[in-house]
């Protein structure tokens, strides 16, 4: 880009106006007061800044005035005052300022509460409109060079630091924002406000956008709704007023080729200063057409051309998801000082021969370029996260993941376990006692199980099947070979519901075998829970099924040898923990709701080895899937009506979201009063979670007798429920349902012979375009791993895992989706690395130690692995 830098004047003084050393003070007093001063005890240095503030203004020409020794006087022992004057302390603070220059509404809210005379503008500015931009306020004299990328001081920090060096290298990574000398104030807030605190944190503030600003145009070139780059000299200014009365500055630039008017509304006083006739000024922003046909840009960025390293000009820019256009200019200057100077220091923790091998650069060089991107980047890759910057980070991201997966693994391995009796013989006998034949995939599941539970070491396996795929009959084989080899076998499901229901299948996959099973649910507190609790701790009976009930304390186990979770993500990893613990290293397996795509199950359950039940017993209907809307819900009841009246069931199920429960209850209640009326002649009942283990389970035994024909449920039938008759499942406000749910919740029909329906009623008013995508994709397949991988791509891990209440986010910048080849390569190096040096003592491998233990051990939600 041209430089233009030849005999131009000094950067001329304007930015350095007194109002904008006080306008400093605007962002901490609206931090500081929002939500009834919420974050005031969060406000540090406020006392600190505000001295400056006065003490730059004063230098910079603010000519005396009470209000401005009134800022000064407060400034003085602020600090030490107790939080309720502090806040009377904000309000004169606020008071005084607006008395001194422009300031946001809310702030003269604040200033009228302090009874402090107001003589701001007459008219209110809303916050859109008002643009106090503080990267006006910065010193720095901008320059443009021809290339603008930071020369890079990485080379300069020594790359294979001590023990010594990395302690204080990743200390200087961690501290506080607050503590960073001469940081302006505004953009901090922005990132104090989204939780980054630290320096690492805030270098871990992605952009989620980014434009090229390296090549000027002739503003002649510059077609109306481009965003375009421009060099223009001033040549006037004026101001006007809109419409609504409200002030407005009009600057006219021009270059040799044209002339475009730049626009600002409700400009603060130190904008009316900025734009002397004569100054050259880089110009960005969206070109409009205005009155008359005259060419403007509204709210531009605009910075003096100067020579030197800027963070808004001259090369690819980043933006930020939140805060404003006008905020980030102040912002990018924050950014690139963190890059600048700061991430060099980053320690690298990947192994340099890995790096090599795999092309990843220093991670000094990743922070920066993700957020400043080298030129000639294009924009929209670096969006897409595909640069070489991101590479590196996801690489990090998931390779650290890997590495905890990988010693976990191997920590298991090492400890001795049960080594059960489980050959080909026993296999069969197992098999026999359930009356069907196994599906070859079951068989092939059943066999890698035997192997494992024959082998010393504790087994660690996930069974992945589709709904309906016999999951269950798999669990009961594995579980009798534990209690052939004289062990106690245990298997915990997420429901009253599904335990009663497993419970009765094996129960009677039993009978005869002399093998006595007990119930453990949490709310029978009656003899029959008592009995089941002895009869487990004397070991009389051998398999033990229950819900979260089993972890208590006075479920004494004996010599349990088998721990089968099922719908495994229901569980949080300390109470599988604590179940696995009532045994001595039993083995574990686990089996998932849903099937779920390869990335994830490398990415989470990858400690686990892993078994698939990739057909589905024979005799299954295919299921009609249809969705309607609200107004077509006769439609979908005459469907039902039908089924009914061949003798068929049904299932109407309501949504049940925990923050409204009542209503979402009532919703269910309500609607199976209703239904009794749909369905004359057909017997509604209903069943949801409130409801006393005893109330549920009769009006279960009831559906399955076939006496009730509709149940009218809330999601507690979501997982397993297993009733061959029903053929019939309507799902009310489907949109509110994830895939993989509605999946679970189709599941449940198509089991018997008769042909199957699921019928989806959505409220289309309310539905967003990735809901009805999702409906859609129930209507185009009835594959589970299809259906998990579109479950993946539109809402990402954290749903299908069921980890969204914890508010928990996966993963910070990778994408299992997009990023699948990274995480095959991520994890056969993290694997390769612990099998090589399975204590990470080699001293390329130490700082990867540190860092798992430091850094990553919390953020990779570790808790989420077996
Ligand atoms: P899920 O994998 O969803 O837990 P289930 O174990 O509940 O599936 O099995 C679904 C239904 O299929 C049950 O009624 C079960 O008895 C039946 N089933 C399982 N395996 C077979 C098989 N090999 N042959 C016939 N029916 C089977
Ligand atoms: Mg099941």
């Amino acid at each position: 880009m041209p430089s233009g830098a030849g005999g131009r004047p000094p950067p001329s003084k304007s930015a350095d106006a007194p109002a904008e050393h006080l306008a400093a003070l605007i962002p901490p007093l609206r931090f500081a007061s929002r939500d009834g001063f919420a974050a005031l005890p969060r406000l540090s240095g406020f006392a600190e800044l505000l001295r400056g503030a006065v003490a730059r203004a004063r230098t910079a020409g603010a000519p005396p005035s009470p209000a401005l020794d009134g800022l000064a006087a407060e400034g003085a022992g602020f600090e030490a005052l107790p939080p309720a004057e502090k806040q009377r302390a904000l309000l004169r603070i606020a008071g005084h300022l607006s008395s001194l220059i422009a300031v946001p509404e809310e702030l003269r809210e604040l200033a009228a509460r302090g009874r402090v005379e107001v003589r701001g503008p007459a008219t209110a500015a809303t916050d859109d409109e008002r643009r106090s931009d503080p990267s006006a306020l910065s010193v720095a004299p901008p320059e443009v060079a021809r290339s603008r990328r930071a020369s890079t001081s990485t080379s300069t920090v020594n790359p294979n630091p001590t023990a010594v060096e990395r302690k204080g290298r990743r200390a200087a990574l961690s501290q506080p924002l607050a503590q960073l000398p001469r940081a302006h104030p505004a953009p901090r807030a922005l990132l104090e406000e989204r939780g980054y605190l630290t320096v690492e944190q805030a270098l871990s503030f992605w952009p989620k956008a980014y434009q090229d600003r390296t090549r000027t145009r002739p503003i002649a070139e510059l077609r109306t709704g481009d965003t375009g780059l421009a060099v223009a000299t001033v040549r006037g200014s004026r101001q006007a007023r809109m419409k609504s009365g409200k002030p407005l500055l009009k600057v006219e630039v021009a270059d040799q080729s044209g002339r475009l008017d730049l626009v600002f509304f409700n400009p603060p006083p130190w904008r009316l200063k900025q734009f002397p006739a004569g100054e050259s000024l880089l110009v960005s922003g969206k070109l409009t057409e205005g009155f008359g046909g005259r060419r403007q840009m509204s709210q531009p960025e605009v910075e003096k051309l100067a020579p030197g390293d800027s963070a808004n000009f001259g090369r690819v820019v980043p933006f930020y998801a939140g805060p404003a256009d006008y905020q980030h200019p102040a912002l990018r200057k924050l950014m690139k000082r963190l890059c600048d100077e700061l991430a060099p220091l980053a320690v690298d923790d990947l192994p340099p021969e890995l790096r090599a091998r795999r092309g990843l650069i220093g991670i000094g060089d990743a922070l920066r370029e993700a957020h400043f991107p080298p030129e000639g980047t294009d924009p929209a890759q670096a969006a897409d996260r595909s640069i070489p910057a991101f590479r590196r980070l996801v690489f990090e991201e998931l390779f650290f993941l890997q590495l905890a997966l990988a010693l976990r693994r191997r920590g298991v391995r090492r400890e001795p376990g049960i080594a059960f009796e489980a050959g080909p013989d026993r296999v069969a006998e197992v098999m026999a006692l359930v009356p069907f034949t196994f599906t070859g995939a079951q068989r092939r599941s059943l066999d890698e199980i035997a192997r494992d539970m024959a082998r010393p070491e504790p087994m660690h396996r996930l069974l992945q099947g589709d709904v309906g795929s016999g999951k269950t009959a798999v669990a009961f084989a594995a579980m009798m070979l534990a209690v052939r080899s004289g062990y106690q076998a245990a298997l915990m499901a997420p429901t009253e519901i599904l335990a009663e229901q497993h419970a009765r299948t094996m129960g009677r996959w039993l009978e005869g075998s002399g093998v006595e099973l007990a119930l453990v649910a949490a709310q029978a507190r009656g003899k029959a829970q008592r009995d089941a609790r002895a009869a487990l701790a004397s070991g009389r009976a051998r398999l033990a099924v229950g819900t979260h009930a089993l972890l208590e304390e006075e479920v004494g186990l004996d010599r349990l040898g088998l721990v089968v979770v099922d719908e495994q993500h229901r569980f949080g990893v300390l109470q599988r923990a604590k179940l696995i613990g009532k045994g001595t290293r039993p083995d574990v397996l686990v089996m998932t709701a849903t099937p779920i795509p390869r990335t994830l199950a490398l990415a989470f359950y990858g400690d686990l080895d892993q078994s698939k039940i990739d057909e589905l017993p024979p005799g299954r209907t295919p299921v009609e899937t249809k969705v309607f809307g609200d107004s077509q819900r006769r439609k979908a009841y005459e469907v039902a009506r039908r089924e009914l009246c061949a003798g068929r069931q049904a299932y109407v199920v309501y949504p049940l979201v925990a923050e409204s429960e009542k209503t979402d209850l009532a919703d269910a209640t309500s609607g199976a009063a209703e239904l009794t009326h749909v369905f004359p002649g057909h017997e509604v009942g209903l069943v949801h979670g409130q409801m006393k283990g005893e109330e549920k389970d009769a009006v279960m035994q009831r559906f399955r007798a076939g006496e009730i024909a509709v149940l009218v449920a809330t999601t507690v039938i979501e997982v397993g429920v297993d009733v061959p008759n029903a053929s019939v499942m309507i799902v009310e406000h489907a949109e509110r349902f994830g895939l993989s749910q509605l999946h679970q919740l189709r599941g449940r029909v198509g089991r018997g012979a008769a042909k199957s329906f699921c019928l989806l009623l959505a409220h289309f008013k309310r539905t967003s375009d990735e809901a009805r995508e999702r409906l859609r994709v129930m209507e185009a397949t009835q594959d589970g791993f299809e259906i998990a991988r579109a479950d993946l791509r539109l809402r990402g891990p954290g749903e299908l895992l069921g980890t969204r209440q914890s508010g928990q986010k996966l993963f910070e910048i990778a994408d299992l989706y997009r990023d699948e080849t990274i995480l095959e390569e991520a994890r056969a190096d993290a694997f390769a690395l612990v099998e090589a040096d399975p204590a990470l003592r080699r001293p390329e491998h130490v700082p990867a130690a540190e860092a798992l233990r430091e850094r990553w051990a919390g953020r990779l939600s570790l808790a989420q692995i077996g």
